[in-house]
């Protein structure tokens, strides 16, 4: 794609990466095909070729983002399918995150969604906050649900159950009885402990089951939830808050171990994310270099596995976070070794439509998508669904009726520990 960036423009070093993002497109449109938003609407503009578009005209002309740049860009879900699809290597999803960022600071935004925002990102990247949240969202859910758009999204979203109480405490080290195979950090992150905190506490006793020690620093929020909005500084603020917590201790680490594949495609980005910061750029670009999607770590591992569940049918949605953005196949191969059944529901590419908030800010998309995965899910005949993201367990769990668990829930109890709590309700 040729581009017209003055030599000016082209000195601020965002802009050139801009341009040399631009000018690997060749407009073929294979992508298109393959973006959620463009099945759901049929609008050029609502898929990755008009986006780029959209941004092209939006940083050449270096002007503020217009409503239809802000919409369009706003409905994109960021799960990267289309850089999956795409033949030239267009790093769209470096590209996105510029355009959001622009739109979150020029754009024009009617004060409801503001204020909309300001809540979301003030409330969602803190486990206390959080918890509060939830425990509010679930007195008013039989109210909001009621309601249509934001509000209502945001009453189905709301678990019934109650918030578990937080089985993995930060500052904690969980050591193995044998000799050790291996010592990892795992970040347990803000949103998992309060919906799930049976996943941590698998991923605990299945790393430990199989000789690797564990630590969990006193680390909150990565920032994912932040630039998913746009909102990068508070994302770099959060991100240096984290590399702050876990520089220290770096040192005979194996991985930095992610439970959460939304926050392992930004933490494996923390090299970019902090690279002008003076103090942080070189912890930061370590513990990227050392994360990894708890899967890619019980990859080398030979699990111990029983006959428990040997046979018993899971339906996997791969992540688009995995699938997309760090390109982990191994929970697949992981579930067939530890002995169940994998099935693979239609259109495996397309996004559950969670994508950190865009199942609040998105209500409508973000419901369609949902059911359609829920339903494609349910159609593989298989006893519950399997996936290694948050988001995605609690959006297709308030779509559907199957039991939705984390990968690592599966695999300890296959290898010796309880049925996921998921499961023994259903
Ligand atoms: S990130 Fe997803 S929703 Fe956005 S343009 Fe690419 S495929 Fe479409
Ligand atoms: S597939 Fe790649 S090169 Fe083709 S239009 Fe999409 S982003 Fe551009």
């Amino acid at each position: 794609m040729r581009t017209e960036f003055s030599l000016e423009q082209l000195a601020d070093p965002d802009i050139a990466e801009i341009d040399s993002i631009l000018r690997k497109c060749v407009h073929c449109g294979f992508c298109t095909a393959t973006c959620p938003t463009y099945r759901l609407t049929g609008d050029e503009l609502d898929g990755p070729r008009g986006r780029i578009y959209l941004m092209k005209e939006m940083f050449e002309a270096d002007r503020p983002a217009d409503d239809v740049a802000r919409d369009h860009l706003d409905r994109c879900l960021g799960c990267l399918s289309c850089m999956t699809t795409c033949p030239s290597g267009v790093d769209y999803g470096r590209l996105v995150e510029h355009g959001k960022a622009h739109v979150e600071a020029t754009a024009p935004r009617a004060l409801p969604d503001r204020l909309m925002r300001s809540l979301l990102a003030l409330m969602l990247p803190g486990r206390g906050r959080f918890r509060l949240a939830m425990t509010l969202g679930r007195l008013a859910a039989p109210v909001l649900r009621r309601l249509p758009g934001r509000l209502g999204a945001m009453g189905w979203l709301v678990p019934a159950a109650p918030a578990g109480t937080m089985a993995i405490r930060p500052g904690t080290e969980h050591g193995v009885a044998g000799a050790s195979k291996g010592r990892v950090a795992l970040l347990i992150g803000c949103i998992q402990p309060v919906l799930r905190p049976s996943v941590d506490a698998a991923a605990v006793r299945l790393l430990n089951r199989h000789g690797i020690e564990v630590v969990v620093p006193e680390a909150g929020c990565c920032g994912a939830l932040p630039l998913h909005m746009g909102k990068v500084e508070r994302a770099r603020a959060t991100a240096a808050r984290l590399v702050d917590a876990l520089a220290p201790g770096l040192d005979g680490l194996d991985a930095v171990v992610v439970t959460v594949s939304g926050c392992g495609t930004t933490v494996k980005d923390y090299g970019h994310l902090l690279k002008d910061d003076p103090v942080r750029a070189a912890p930061a670009a370590r513990i990227a270099a050392l994360a990894r999607d708890v899967s890619e770590v019980l990859d080398g591992v030979a699990l111990q596995v029983g006959d428990t569940v040997k046979g018993r049918a899971v339906a996997y949605h791969d992540a688009c976070s995995l699938r997309h953005g760090q390109r982990v196949t191994a929970p697949k191969r992981l579930l067939a070794k530890a002995g169940f059944t994998v099935r693979e529901p239609v259109n495996p590419h397309l996004c559950c439509g969670s994508a950190g908030t865009y199942n609040m800010l998105q209500p409508e998309l973000s419901a369609a998508l949902g059911k359609d995965k829920a339903a494609a899910l349910a159609a593989t005949g298989a006893e519950m669904i399997v996936a290694g993201n948050i988001g995605c367990l609690t959006q297709i769990a308030a779509q559907g009726d199957t039991p939705v668990v984390h990968t690592v829930e599966l695999l300890d109890w296959a290898t010796g520990g309880p049925m996921p709590p998921a499961l023994q309700v259903s």
